[in-house]
């Protein structure tokens, strides 16, 4: 724990001097996401009965650091879907339900170990009604590792937080715990020693002391699942920062430990470069007319609670990581296991594009590293196929690595423009905004922004498995032109050909061109006028495709001269003229009777490739023709017979 981090504070420190640190920080936010994750038994998420939907919360708690002891009552504004006497919460067996109040009076409920609470009504409740009741609990919460609820010191001093993704909230609060409905807002009231202040989401909107407790009552009023819900406690120094976004003055709050202080002062900004960054790219922060904020805790890592991050430092890699999640994650989070990486994928590229931004020499370097992450394996997919098992759902390489350079290359494939432009629909699509989205969602956004089928590209790239690896063998023609022929093997057989653009840089001493070709079949012919004789051709050398061990080779180019046929001879409705490796820059070409009566003009402007073109001749009479063709000197004449 204390070597994570270690690690996470030196990346931060090192950044300017190594690329790489950047991928052993995310390293590190992995290895903690998962730790994590894997200590709570995540596939028993929910046992709430679907019959309704909780469209509010409101949460009094009443803690102390120093004891691991929760108390409190839970509101629930609630609709259900079909006439009911009874609904089923999620909450944990180890904590003592003590009354159940439903219309000013005390109601039924039965707690059965399996986590399930039900509230037994004394009449039946209509579909769509909306109703309330509260429940009144305590209890020590579940210890489930690194876990839900947690106890620490730091400094000496008590501190405790709650970090419940995914299915931690239900240790330590009755709510629906699963991953399919958000609470429309919530009101979190929370009292706790006078020597301590609260951290929790939304807005702090009051703070009163009666005697030695201090009460801090939080509003939000955004739709949040329950596994962002959080609040800290402990001896909090609290720092008030803001930034400019568009018209809006967006506070930015941090809560950190007294002798982290000096840390928060001096990198908080790094957070607020990265807003205006996120806001301006990928559509307003979610959740503008509130806050952003900082909580220091002790767990190794970083949690992105709902408008107020979870950090354990300022490490620049993990505040940006933390902040994009309150995009994609928090406003539009990911509906099934299996799209884990439209949290983690989006959230670990964001980070990336943070600091292409900021540090755009060092970007090659950073996305070869995470490239070379990547391919270290020649297998695995984005898409989750075991959702059983909690290492491959939270596993680096595949849901946070591949799957932030599946965002990257879709960039590649639409263009900033499109990109940006399709993102940002996604993000207000009104059937997943401050919901819940699969990766069919994202497609069906940026195939409608761009009017490209991307179908090909997510079955490569999100189903398939592995990575091209491309073989480029080119050559120049005398016109410097040059031609390319492109060859790719798979490392995996899930995808036998990766249909991608690719950009080849052709050098010679201080000239260069790129040119970007598109790649749509195996083995594929290129020509490209490239204006100089260049030397050396770069594979991709911005790392826009996931490849790896490509290579480049030059052909001796062929010095024959202009290779021409025409044919067929006779011919009838057709004449093709095929032309290899010209050397004329300018080309016509004449078609003349026997009685030198021209009846077929065309001037070719700037041939420089193999030329292959054709005259329709069905309209002319038949019988004999003479076909001239000119460069800026005479190339050749044929008799030609149409019949
Ligand atoms: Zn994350």
């Amino acid at each position: 724990m204390k070597y994570l981090i270690f690690l996470l504070l030196l990346s931060g420190k090192l950044f300017a001097q190594s690329n790489d640190t950047l991928c052993k920080s995310n390293l590190t936010i992995v290895a903690n996401e998962k730790k994590e994750s894997s200590k709570i038994e995540i596939f028993q998420k929910t046992n709430a009965s679907p019959n309704f939907e909780v469209s509010y919360y409101r949460c009094v708690w009443n803690v102390d650091p120093a004891v691991r002891f929760i108390n409190g009552n839970i509101t629930s504004h609630f609709i259900v879907n079909s006439a009911t006497n009874n609904i089923v919460f999620d909450l944990s067996f180890q904590l003592v339900v003590d009354s159940v109040l439903y219309r000013g009076a005390r109601i039924g409920f039965s707690h059965f170990p399996t986590t399930a609470l039900q509230i037994n009504f004394p009449t039946t409740i209509i579909a769509g009604q909306k109703d309330s009741l509260t429940i009144f609990y305590k209890g020590v919460p579940e210890n489930s590792g690194f876990g839900s609820f947690v106890q620490a010191t730091h400094a000496g001093i008590p501190v405790l937080w709650t970090l419940s993704e995914p299915y931690g909230a239900k240790n330590w609060w009755p709510c629906r715990n699963g991953l399919d409905d958000k609470a429309d807002s919530i009101d979190i009231i929370i009292s706790c020693p006078v020597a301590y202040k609260t951290s929790s989401n939304g807005m702090l909107v009051n703070e009163n002391i009666n005697g030695d407790i201090r009460t801090s009552f939080y509003r939000h009023r955004y739709p949040i699942a329950t596994y962002l819900v959080a609040f800290a406690v402990t001896n909090y120094n609290v720092l008030n920062h803001s930034v400019q976004l568009g018209a809006i003055n967006l506070p930015m709050t941090t809560y950190c430990y007294p002798e982290s202080e000096n840390s928060f002062l001096q990198n908080t900004n790094k957070v607020l470069q990265a807003l205006q960054l996120f806001h301006q790219y990928f559509g307003a922060y979610p959740f503008i007319n509130e806050r952003y904020g900082h909580t220091q805790f002790s767990w190794g890592g970083g949690m992105e609670h709902q408008t107020n991050s979870f950090i354990v430092s300022t490490d620049e890699n993990l505040m940006a990581h933390e902040l994009a999640h309150q995009w994609f994650g928090d406003k539009v989070t990911c509906g099934s296991w299996q799209d884990i990486w439209l949290n983690e994928g989006f959230a670990t590229y964001l980070s990336y594009f943070y600091f292409e931004k900021k540090d755009a020499a060092g970007h090659s370097t950073r996305l070869k590293n995470l490239g070379n992450n990547i391919t270290s394996q020649p297998r695995g997919s984005v898409w989750v196929n075991d959702t059983n098992n909690v290492n491959r759902i939270f596993d680096g390489r595949l849901s946070y690595f591949k799957g932030a350079y599946l965002v990257h290359m879709l960039r590649w494939v639409l263009g900033d423009t499109l990109f940006f432009k399709g993102i940002q629909q996604y993000m207000k699509d009104a059937k997943i905004t401050y919901g819940f989205a699969r990766t069919d969602d994202l497609k069906r956004n940026l195939e409608e922004v761009s009017g490209k089928n991307l179908t090909t590209f997510f079955n490569n790239w999100y189903k398939g498995e592995g990575h091209p690896t491309y073989k480029v063998a080119w050559s120049n023609n005398k016109n410097n032109w040059a031609k390319i022929f492109i060859s790719q093997t798979t490392s995996h057989p899930s995808v036998s050909f990766f249909e991608m653009p690719l950009a080849l840089k052709f050098k010679k001493g201080a000239q260069e061109k790129t040119v970007v070709v598109n790649n749509t079949n195996n083995n594929q012919l290129f020509w490209e006028d490239i204006g100089f004789e260049a030397d050396t051709v770069l594979v991709d050398p911005e790392f826009w495709v996931l490849s790896k061990n490509n290579s480049s080779i030059k052909e001796v180019g062929s010095t024959v001269l202009d290779e021409i046929k025409i044919y067929p001879n006779p011919a009838s409705t057709n004449i093709t003229i095929s032309i290899k490796n010209p050397t004329a820059k300018k080309l016509a070409v004449n078609l003349l009777m026997e009685n030198g009566q021209l009846v077929y003009k065309k001037d070719f402007a700037t041939p420089g490739r193999d030329e292959n073109f054709t005259i329709a001749t069905s309209q002319f009479s038949r019988g004999a023709y003479l076909l001239r063709l000119e460069g800026e000197k005479f190339l050749t004449a044929k008799k030609i017979i149409l019949r």
